[in-house]
């Protein structure tokens, strides 16, 4: 291994730096995207997931990380909470295949799935390294990261540790609760050189059984004025479907996508970023 100029503030291992590895493996990764939000229970990690099964589904080879060290959705998503990850015969990390793309979470290294991960900042930002480089991602068109809500340790150290174009999904409820934090994510976002590929509304409105009328329960509009305010695409206006959260539950977050025309429509834009 060669002796490191980079000098990055999140590295203890001066002169015999890893770097180059990790650059190796994420300079064979197209897309790198970043699903933000300001608060949590939004939708950002379903929104994640929904992101990497529809790029899966047009054909593109896709990975999604799931970096929120303190409450990793991925594995209930797609049922495999009580699945861990194991080795390849190079002794890399090798991701969970699971319907049609390769899952990495942080829920799944840990020995009990109900463990709670009471680790400060540098620690996780050692973790987060090391699975960049430690994992087997191979050739892959896009990297779809699910960072825990806020603009803290994670995201700037995925900022810092990744290098090369990578871009921001931006997902938000209707209301001015969320859009607050937004604006503070995309202000996050403008300060560290992050370009915004746009922003996702979920939970825009629900469709009752006995009626076809959208009921918006959480405000109108919220998504696409924020969008409108700051110039940033308006990708799409996921609905709160009761029968689609019921699915997720189960872990099958796929299959509720496969079996949703309304969703996959509404996705559309979400492949071209
Ligand atoms: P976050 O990652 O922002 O904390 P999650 O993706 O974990 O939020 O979603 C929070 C909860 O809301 C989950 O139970 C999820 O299944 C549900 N949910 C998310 N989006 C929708 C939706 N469009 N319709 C119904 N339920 C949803």
């Amino acid at each position: 291994m060669g002796e490191c100029s980079h000098n990055c503030e999140s590295c203890s291992s001066k002169g015999s730096c890893s770097n180059e590895k990790l650059n190796e493996k994420m300079n064979r990764i197209k897309n790198k995207i970043f699903v933000l939000s300001g608060k949590g229970g939004v939708g950002k990690s379903t929104v994640s997931a929904l992101i990497a099964l529809s790029l899966a589904r047009e054909g593109f080879k896709v990975a999604l990380l799931d970096v929120d060290f303190h409450g990793p959705s991925q594995p209930t998503l797609f049922n495999v909470q009580h699945s861990r990850l194991g080795a390849t015969e190079t002794e890399e990390l090798e991701a969970l295949e699971i319907a049609g793309i390769k899952l990495i979470s942080i829920g799944l290294l840990l020995e009990d799935a109900d463990q709670a991960v009471i680790w400060r900042g540098p620690a996780k930002i050692g973790v987060l390294k090391q699975i960049l480089e430690e994992t087997a991602w191979g050739d892959l068109d896009y990297l779809i990261c699910d960072f825990p809500p806020g603009t803290g340790d994670e995201i700037l150290s995925g900022c810092q540790l990744i290098p090369g174009d990578k871009r921001a999904v931006i997902v938000t409820t209707p209301q001015e609760l969320s859009l607050a934090d937004c604006r503070k994510c995309i202000d996050f976002c403008r300060q560290a050189e992050l370009p915004i590929a746009g922003v996702v509304e979920n939970m825009a409105y629900f469709v009752c059984d006995n009626c076809d009328k959208k009921h918006y329960i959480f405000n109108n509009g919220g998504g696409k004025k924020l969008a409108e305010q700051y110039g940033l695409k308006f990708l799409a206006s996921l609905p709160l479907d009761p029968a689609f959260l019921e699915q997720c539950d189960k872990g099958n977050i796929a299959v509720a996508l496969k079996n949703s025309r309304l969703f996959q429509d509404e996705l559309q834009d979400v492949v071209n970023i």
